[in-house]
């Protein structure tokens, strides 16, 4: 991937799209193989990367490149924001260390983001924790997907509950914000599966959450499933995007999303207090 050249960003004027973030793209595919993943459909299980000497050079050249970019408060003072788009970013964790490691050495002052496995933020050292923070990490999203374990195994997740509260825990431990990725309305999803995500996402309790109707894509495994059953009912991919429900299901799913996002943010937390963190995530989302 190192051949192919940085994106042609002379040609769009970022500045005035008052965007809070580059996005930088550093791989393709995921290994994973999650059957609900667009990755399966548009890049394939098979993980290509870019190097991290590469990574930084793009970097540096955004940087050079558009001094007015709007910059994000944070611990460290105001700084450019780098949201490294990969599907999963930390498919290798030696590269992520080489990354963060080349970051500081080169003095280069960021924040950043990316999407990352629970298993992985579980799992990894604490020494790369601190690294990450060190190197400028402000927030990682965390697919979660269900609090339900039949429907984390029909998804092929490949987690395990325990891992989703230990990468929480030690996440909020370092200051680094993140939001659990949470998606509603699988064929056979009942009531009971429902409320179970909402009450893991509480136990969970990331500092945003993300509650999203299935959209069987095409090319993913659920697809397949989808279209031989007729369980979609809409093919318009304009709606995709809009939040609205897709697919037959017995339960009324907008309605669900909604109780979700009541029942997750009406409870008393006592960060809502933190004007801090309010500010830092409305520049990460704005
Ligand atoms: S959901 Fe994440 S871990 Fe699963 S296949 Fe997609 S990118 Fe990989």
């Amino acid at each position: 991937m190192d051949k192919l050249p940085f994106p042609a960003r002379h040609l769009v004027p970022l500045e005035k799209y008052g965007t809070h973030a580059f996005t930088v793209s550093t791989s393709r595919g995921c290994p994973f193989g999650c059957t609900f993943c667009q990755v399966s459909g548009k890049d394939g299980l098979k993980w290509r990367h870019r190097s991290a000497a590469n990574i930084i050079e793009e970097i540096k050249e955004l940087i050079k490149n558009h001094p007015n970019i709007k910059k994000v408060s944070g611990p460290e003072g105001k700084r450019p924001m780098v949201f490294f788009v990969d599907d999963n970013f930390m498919v290798s964790i030696e590269r992520v260390e080489e990354i963060c490691n080349k970051i500081m050495e080169e003095g280069i002052k960021i924040y950043w983001d990316a999407n990352a496995r629970v298993d992985t933020i579980a799992n990894i050292s604490e020494d790369i924790l601190d690294l990450f923070k060190k190197s400028g990490c402000m927030h990682l999203f965390l697919g979660v997907e269900s609090g339900s374990e039949k429907i984390l195994k029909s998804y092929n997740k490949r987690i395990k509950k325990k891992d989703v509260l230990k990468s929480a825990e030690r996440l909020k431990k370092k200051g680094i914000f993140f939001t659990g990725l949470f998606i509603l309305g699988y064929i056979d999803e009942t009531n009971s599966d429902l409320n179970a995500t909402i009450q893991f996402a509480k136990k969970m309790d990331p500092t945003i959450v993300s509650f999203r109707i299935l959209i069987p894509l095409p090319g993913t495994k659920i697809y397949e499933k989808y279209i031989k059953d007729d369980l979609i009912t809409d093919f318009n991919y304009f709606n995709y995007t809009s939040g609205k429900q897709i697919i037959k299901h017995k339960e009324n799913l907008e309605r669900w999303v909604l109780k979700c996002y009541m029942m997750y943010y009406l409870r008393p937390r006592k960060e809502y207090l933190d004007l801090g963190m309010w500010k830092m995530l409305f520049q990460i989302y704005r």
